[in-house]
């Protein structure tokens, strides 16, 4: 069993923690001991998050750690990064506005490089780090309709492995945890508009669209992600780099 304990005096920051996963991972860190930044774009949750796990709350639009200002004013002395901040949009290739590509790999690529960029100097310096980037089973396979998500988390998957490779002599791992589908707001938005489109109920829309390819047709829990982000932090994960490690009842075996 991992010790409550295991993370005292570590310090963590983790994007896209006002809800669902990020909110989880940063409740598990802080269980752990870590002292938590809490960054998301939207305040009130970030403060929430921030006040429950007694940690500190950074309300900011990660499309704009583009602007130094903005980067430079989150806390680059890390020991552990969570990159979990994403969003999802569905349309075929054609009708897929380019602004929102762009804006995806904003999010999901270019605000992971920046953070892992600025936190890995003081990781290097204290021989010890840890990288986790929440990638999703769409970094790892492609679907129809979703471009910029699949586009964006494939390139996370890369640049996690890079990061992988350069911080290993210095004691830092990185690793993608990658999600099947998690009950999450992000999720639920998608079974209510499948269910409208195909004309389904929530339930067959789980069954029949969403979790048809997983094995265990269930929906992962958000605690389920965050228990193995906490896990890949620890003492014992010091060898495991460079992985991705699918939470996705079997979706990527089929
Ligand atoms: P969520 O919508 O519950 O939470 C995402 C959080 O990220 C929100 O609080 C949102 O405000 C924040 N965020 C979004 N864009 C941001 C930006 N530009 N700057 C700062 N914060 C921003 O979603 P979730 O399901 O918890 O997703 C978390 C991560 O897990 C995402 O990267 C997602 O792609 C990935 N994922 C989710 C699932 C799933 O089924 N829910 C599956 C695989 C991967």
């Amino acid at each position: 069993m991992t010790p409550r304990s295991d993370l005292d005096g570590r310090v963590a920051l983790v994007t896209g923690a006002g809800s669902g996963i990020g909110a989880a991972c940063a409740m598990a860190l802080a269980e752990a001991g870590a002292k938590v930044h809490v960054l998301d774009r939207d305040r009130a949750s970030a403060e929430a998050v921030a006040d429950q796990v007694g940690g500190w709350a950074h309300p900011v639009d990660l499309v704009d750690l583009a602007e130094s200002t903005v980067l430079d004013r989150l806390p680059a002395e890390l020991d552990i990064l969570v990159n979990n901040a994403g969003f999802q949009h569905v349309a075929a290739l054609p009708e897929f506005e380019p602004e929102r590509f762009t804006r995806m790999q904003q999010v999901m690529v270019t605000a992971p490089f920046l953070l892992i960029r600025r936190c890995l100097p003081y990781m290097y310096t204290r021989g010890w780090g840890r990288i986790v980037n929440v990638s999703s089973v769409h970094g790892l396979r492609a679907s129809p309709f979703k471009a910029g998500y699949v586009a964006a988390k494939h390139a996370l998957e890369g640049l996690s492995k890079v990061a992988a490779l350069e911080g290993a002599e210095h004691g830092v791992t990185s690793n993608c945890v990658s999600p099947g589908y998690v009950r999450t707001p992000l999720v639920t938005g998608q079974v209510e508009a499948q269910a409208l489109a195909h004309g389904l109920d929530a339930e067959q829309v789980l069954e029949q669209v969403l979790l048809a390819r997983a094995a265990i047709k269930r929906l992962v829990e958000p605690e389920d992600v965050a228990a193995l982000v906490r896990w890949l932090c620890g003492p014992r994960a010091g060898q495991l780099t460079g992985a991705s490690l699918p939470v996705d009842g079997g979706w990527t075996a089929a």
